[in-house]
């Protein structure tokens, strides 16, 4: 059965676009990958069985779908382009655990669209026992709403594989101090372990793009995430500071919750902290941000 998927080289897509008469279409990062050897480390990493309900964001031409087929329980897949779904609806028309949805994955920037979401529980029901992954080669414009997002969806991804623009990787894996070190930096290693695990060159995809990419592979981890406690307001909170990234983290809190908490409340809240006075957001750990947070929260709660 996999011997008969096509090929998914660049004479393939080329091919197969002039037929149908269409080009790809750079507002929806129609990047394809054409290092057939990539997209075999892609699903190696990702490892799909048969216990598996396999998620997969941007169908292109089914490439990825079909061989991610072969070997998982069931696939999801999500293609919001409806020119690019008709031909892989020809693409993968054999297989019988594909369902394909012609829309977009998000709801909004901060929610998977719920269509997607009934489709995945739809066959995670269907199947006793399996577990959700997700495994995709990610339209850049949507790759951080996307990964941030299946973080907080019920059931939460047994592992995230994808490839993604590589200035993302880098920033879910920055450390501390460092320029990379974002909400997302924070968001990211407060609930997973992550690994870069190749980096790539434009030239692997089709058109190439214009920046380098990487395959991350992301393992949440249950422990983690209930050290984290009350999650959208840690996603919340993290984001608020770091929009201010620059400023004195005491100033921020300060103007931040103005309307709920006095200055005083707010220097009761860091004093264990024992920071700095000039203290900046971009500057504390993981783990002392998710302290912070729970702190403000319970205070937040006693007023
Ligand atoms: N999986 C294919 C591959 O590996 O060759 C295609 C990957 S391509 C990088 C990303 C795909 O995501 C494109 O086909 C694009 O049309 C689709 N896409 C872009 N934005 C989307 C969205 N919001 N929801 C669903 N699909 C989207």
């Amino acid at each position: 059965m996999l011997m008969m998927q096509p090929r998914q080289t660049q004479s393939f897509l080329i091919e197969r676009m002039k037929e149908a008469g269409i080009r790809p279409h750079g507002q929806h990062g129609q990047n394809f990958l054409i290092d057939l050897n990539l997209l075999d480390l892609l699903v190696r990493t990702a490892d799909p069985g048969p216990k598996d309900v396999v998620l997969e964001i941007g169908t292109g031409l089914g490439s990825l779908t079909g061989r991610v087929a072969q070997l998982a329980a069931a696939v999801v897949t999500v293609e919001i382009d409806p020119r690019l779904f008709a031909l892989a609806a020809e693409e993968l028309s054999g297989l019988a655990n594909v369902t394909m949805l012609q829309q977009d994955a998000l709801k909004n920037k901060n929610a998977m669209h719920p269509a997607v979401l009934e489709a995945v529980r739809h066959k995670l029901d269907a199947h006793p026992d399996s577990r959700l992954k997700l495994i995709a080669n990610l339209p850049y414009n949507i790759a951080t709403p996307i990964l941030s997002n299946l973080l907080t969806i019920e059931p939460v991804p047994i592992s995230l594989t994808a490839t993604i623009q590589k200035e993302l990787a880098d920033r879910m894996v920055a450390p501390p101090g460092t320029k990379d070190y974002s909400a997302l930096s924070i968001w990211m290693q407060a609930l997973c372990a992550i690994e870069l695990v190749r980096e790539m060159k434009p030239q692997v995809f089709w058109p190439r793009p214009k920046v380098d990419s990487a395959i991350v592979h992301i393992l949440p981890n249950p422990a983690k995430r209930a050290l984290v406690g009350d999650l959208p307001f840690f996603h919340d909170f993290i984001r608020t500071l770091f929009q201010h990234r620059r400023k004195f983290l005491r100033g921020v809190l300060v103007s931040t919750y103005r309307d709920q908490l006095e200055k005083a409340a707010i220097d009761q809240i860091l004093a264990p902290f024992d920071l700095p006075p000039d203290a900046r957001a971009e500057q504390l750990s993981v783990k002392t941000l998710i302290a912070l947070s729970k702190a403000v929260a319970e205070r937040l709660s006693d007023t």
